[in-house]
């Protein structure tokens, strides 16, 4: 399946089955397009291969571990194992993308990296790119969420990235994107919008997706030469969807392994109250692709909610929600409760604070180790916890400790 797969899917106009696609005004069709051909011409060669290769062992620290969590897999039943990203450079998967589309921002001749950013982690991941290979980094930011999050807006500074306010409608993720999307229309020229996951037009989720198909590539191997065999299940957490679609790449052609996405069911699965799009959206189009989306009766995105900030978006990954359609990936979800409850246990029983998107992983892998016993179970543990703590502490500590 990989090879061929990988080569049937996008089509050649961005297409995973009936999702995906450009749904774009043509001005912006025009740069796509440019940004595709660029993205083939320049990826497939020597030096911007050798360059990222270098990139991931010298800089961000990889390969990654896979570790096996001793205590965890006593007290639950089954083998429980995490390919660790928590230890990539800034502390996530998000920079695994963000180099790659840096250096092609590079080997394009752009000066100015531009996007949007919720809780300010992709801000953070390509403030960093941008200044490794020394370009310009301007990141629209929603006042609401500049005032949630304070350090992740310090971090970008101190990186050297522009934060420009979006001060109109919600002021959130939505407005930062469009604003973003305006400045990057005043000059396409210099500069390049680099997308937070695999989501957006065409190229951008299959971009995103090469990218991240190295912890898949690592992960596969490790597991193999640390036991001799592929794990049962590989389960990773489903926003945007870019860390399940890199882990899951390095397993769709084996049919044994399961894989499974895990939405946020937040507080219930009520509109508004989660943002569980597989689970409970339907076929929409969205920031220029179609996917599952959660929506309202006329068609617009529905209001959605996760305690994990990195995972409240109401679109998702074009390529999941082919995979899902074919039923080759599982999408599950994980409410606030069961997550917070694994964040503690995670950091009690191995002594790694998860950030609370992985959170959402690890508490369904739990599930799994219980109801049956020996499997062995992979997680994608995306990223850190640090960032989460005091949000932790405010609002749980008083029930945990
Ligand atoms: C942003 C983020 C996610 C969600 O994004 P995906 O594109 O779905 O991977 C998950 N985990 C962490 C740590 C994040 O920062």
């Amino acid at each position: 399946m990989s090879e061929n797969y990988f080569k049937k899917y996008p089509s050649k106009d961005g297409y995973f089955q009936e999702y995906g696609g450009a749904y774009l005004p043509p001005v912006l069709e025009e740069e796509m397009k440019k940004i595709n051909d660029a993205y083939f011409a320049i990826s497939k060669s020597h030096n911007f291969i050798s360059e990222l290769r270098s990139i991931r062992k010298h800089y961000q620290g990889r390969p990654t571990p896979v570790y096996y969590c001793n205590r965890l897999s006593e007290k639950y039943g089954g083998r429980i194992y995490l390919k660790r990203e928590d230890l990539n450079h800034t502390g996530a998967h998000k920079l695994n993308h963000c180099m790659g589309e840096a250096l092609l921002a590079k080997y394009m001749g752009k000066k100015k990296l531009i996007a949007e950013t919720g809780a300010g982690q992709h801000g953070v991941a390509l403030a960093t790119a941008a200044a490794y290979f020394g370009l310009e980094c301007e990141i629209h930011m929603g006042e609401v969420d500049i005032a949630k999050e304070h350090p992740n807006v310090v971090r970008m500074k101190i990186l050297g990235a522009k934060v420009v306010p979006v001060s109109f409608g919600l002021k959130t993720l939505k407005e930062a994107v469009d604003s973003a999307f305006e400045a990057y229309l005043k000059d396409p020229v210099n500069s390049i919008y680099c997308i937070g996951s695999v989501v957006g037009p065409h190229p951008f989720p299959m971009m995103v997706r090469d990218f991240q198909h190295i912890i898949g590539i690592e992960a596969r191997e490790q597991f193999f030469d640390m036991t001799g065999e592929l794990p049962d299940s590989v389960v990773a957490c489903v926003g945007g969807g870019s860390n399940a679609m890199g882990i899951f790449s390095g397993f769709l052609e084996d049919k044994e392994v399961n894989l499974y996405g895990i939405e946020p069911a937040g507080r219930s699965l009520e509109v508004g109250e989660n943002a569980a799009t597989i689970t409970l959206g339907k076929p929409g189009v969205i920031h220029g692709f179609k996917c599952y989306l959660l929506q309202n009766e006329k068609g617009e995105p529905a209001p959605v909610y996760s305690v994990a900030s990195g995972l409240d978006y109401p679109g998702v990954g074009p390529e999941h929600s082919m995979l899902h359609d074919m039923k080759r990936v599982k999408y599950d979800y994980a409410y606030d409760k069961e997550t917070i409850d694994a964040f503690f246990e995670l950091s009690r029983m191995e002594g790694i604070i998860p950030a609370l998107e992985s959170a959402h992983a690890v508490a369904y892998a739990l599930k799994l180790a219980k109801t049956e016993p020996k499997t062995s179970i992979l997680v994608n543990l995306s990223g850190r916890g640090d960032k989460d703590i005091d949000f932790v502490m405010e609002n749980w500590g008083k029930d945990y400790l």
